[in-house]
């Protein structure tokens, strides 16, 4: 069976993550968070205090930046130059930069071609913004995720109560309506569904739904690629 390319891509917190992570564990695919390079970058400009605009400074921190991701007790755990800073990366100070770093065309520049360097032999399920339109344009299976604003805080609300976070809904709202404009509206590789992209509203579907649906639209393709 040729092996293909998946992308998903939405807003913050509709589960993008926890659906590519379970397809590529189905289909043992590779899986990679894209979101996570954007948040391990941004923990290591805010560490060695490099500003958006410092544009030298940002071009030489790219140089000095190694994300790789491993799992460890079946959870996929981001390293940034050796260091385990998976729980980091998804606090507050991270959360509320991210997208001002991520809207820097160097900094997407560098990550897209990691990503694509990834995707090169195929079978790898990744998830973000633009992995669809820009990172793989031509991907086998585009899907852009969608679930209501308030589905989508109670996502995060839980998820964040699970890692022995205690932040308020309020400023949850507030992160998530933040970095959903700054992505949609960014110039450079702007979040958007692809024209060959599969919309699945999750609001109301339960993650084994989701799954299978996914399943089954991978598996038509890969009928598709192999005909
Ligand atoms: O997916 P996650 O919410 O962890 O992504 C964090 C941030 O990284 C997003 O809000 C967005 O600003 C940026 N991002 C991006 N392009 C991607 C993935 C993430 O701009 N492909």
């Amino acid at each position: 069976m040729k092996k293909i390319i998946i992308a998903i891509d939405g807003f913050s917190s509709c589960g993008k993550s926890t659906l590519a992570k379970s397809l590529a564990q189905h289909l043992q695919y590779a899986y990679i968070d894209s979101g996570a390079m954007y948040r391990a970058t941004t923990l290591y400009l805010l560490r060695n205090e490099v500003l958006p605009a410092n544009e030298a400074g940002i071009k030489k921190a790219l140089q000095q930046i190694d994300i790789q991701f491993k799992r460890i007790n079946e959870v996929n755990t981001t390293f940034l130059n050796g260091e385990n800073v998976e729980s980091e990366i998804r606090g507050l100070e991270v959360s509320s930069h991210v997208s001002e770093v991520a809207a820097i065309s160097t900094v997407r520049r560098s990550m897209v071609n990691i990503q694509r360097t990834a995707g090169r032999q195929k079978g790898i399920v990744m998830d973000g913004r633009d992995i669809g339109t820009v990172v793989f344009p031509k991907a086998e299976l585009k899907i852009f995720l969608t679930a209501t604003l308030e589905e989508r805080i109670r996502r995060r609300v839980l998820q964040l109560e699970k890692q022995g976070k205690n932040i308020s809904r309020e400023e949850i709202e507030k992160n998530l309506q933040h970095r959903d404009h700054i992505d949609s509206t960014r110039a450079d590789s702007p979040l958007r569904q692809a024209e060959d992209a599969v919309l699945i509203d999750n609001t109301n579907l339960s993650e084994p739904e989701q799954l299978a649906m996914t399943i089954a639209l991978a598996q038509e393709r890969m009928i598709k690629e192999n005909e």
